[in-house]
């Protein structure tokens, strides 16, 4: 059964929870090589001076990071308009826009609840070229929030296409996805939305909803496509 938290009215507990799991915290510390722990000057000066980030967090956490293989638990309806949940949507917002991602989800950032934003930006589309952009049906789309979404396969079609992920960072590989698919939960002011995404769209809603459920898209992936995204610079 999944552990359903945090129980309504703990969102300001939050990082608490995160930081104090104990499942977290010795699955993290196994899945930690010395090497991993050990911090840079600045960082240890930084550490000495600041408390320890809490989430959300300001970057994208990482593969390993047992946050990103955490079952996401549903927003309480009540909260979503409270200031823990809209201060997440910004947090996330903000994120995806500075990190230059089409979505970001909230177990990316810390915070294993059923929350997630996309947006595809005409200037990153543009980034592409055309022929790309055809194949894979990418198109633009403005800023959608979704919390405790639901997903229904509208075209069972598969299609293979690269992906990667901010938490599995300078990585791709080409990934099956569902030809279109419709979302369906609350947006950020707690009404009820659901958005028919088809394409890359599609690929992006399928991708996001695969995090809340911790599941990455390594786990889904073409193994033998996958690639760093800098292999051609290291023969340079
Ligand atoms: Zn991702």
């Amino acid at each position: 059964m999944a552990v359903c938290w945090p129980k309504p009215g703990a969102l300001t507990a939050l990082s608490r929870i995160v930081l104090d799991n104990p499942c977290i915290r010795s699955s993290s510390s196994l899945s930690s090589s010395p090497a991993t722990k050990q911090r840079s000057y600045w960082q240890y000066l930084r550490r000495k001076v600041l408390k320890p980030p809490v989430p959300p967090f300001s970057r994208v956490c990482q593969v390993g990071d047992p946050v990103l293989r955490s079952l996401a638990a549903p927003v309480e309806p009540s909260q979503v308009t409270g200031k823990d949940v809209q201060a997440l949507i910004q947090r996330l917002v903000r994120l995806m826009r500075r990190e230059r991602c089409v979505a970001l989800s909230a177990p990316q950032v810390g915070i294993p609840l059923q929350v997630f934003v996309a947006e595809y930006p005409t200037r990153l589309l543009e980034e592409h070229p055309p022929d790309v952009r055809q194949a894979r049906q990418m198109a633009p789309f403005p800023l959608r929030v979704f919390i405790n979404p639901t997903m229904r396969v509208l075209d069972s079609q598969v299609v293979s296409h690269p992906e990667g992920c901010r938490s599995v960072h300078g990585f791709s590989a080409c990934v099956p996805r569902f030809l279109a698919v419709q979302v369906a939960g609350l947006n950020e002011a707690g009404e009820e939305s659901s958005w028919e995404a088809c394409g890359w769209a599609a690929r992006i809603v399928q991708h996001e909803m695969d995090h809340l459920q911790g599941i990455l898209y390594v786990d889904r992936m073409e193994s033998r496509t996958f690639t760093s995204v800098r292999w051609a610079d290291v023969r340079e």
